[in-house]
């Protein structure tokens, strides 16, 4: 993964509702066990159209990984965290958006202890 910083005004761009071309890394923190990862969310700016990962719970293995949304959205083995069935209550935190694939900033499906205490919040941005 390169990672460049071309005088982003990081600011500005978590300001803005929509962020399509960006792709991002969000940390997942789990408030009860302290489960912790990161993962990709949104395509980068030459294969967003291709390539569009987002968080996904895999049944099967029971962890979160992101997962390309363009040729997973059908398999029943993974449900997707822009799924209302791994979202809490938002509390009127943020929302991230990516198309119409939005995240809840907090109280998402913990795939450990399977409570829904997993809070996102942007690490990077490539
Ligand atoms: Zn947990």
């Amino acid at each position: 993964m390169v990672l460049y910083f071309k005088n982003l005004n990081l600011l500005e761009l978590k300001n803005q509702k929509t962020i399509n071309i960006m792709a991002e890394v969000l940390k997942a923190n789990c408030t009860i066990c302290n489960y912790e990862t990161s993962f990709r969310y949104g395509g980068g700016k030459f294969d967003f159209q291709t390539n569009n990962p987002v968080p996904a719970y895999d049944k099967t293995t029971e962890e979160l990984k992101s997962v390309n949304y363009f040729l997973e959205k059908d398999n029943p083995d993974y449900i997707f965290y822009s799924d209302e069935q791994l979202k809490g209550d938002n509390e009127g935190k943020y929302i991230f958006q990516n198309f119409n694939l939005n995240l809840n900033q907090v109280n998402n499906y913990c795939p450990k202890c399977k409570n829904y205490s997993l809070d996102f919040r942007s690490y990077i941005f490539c």
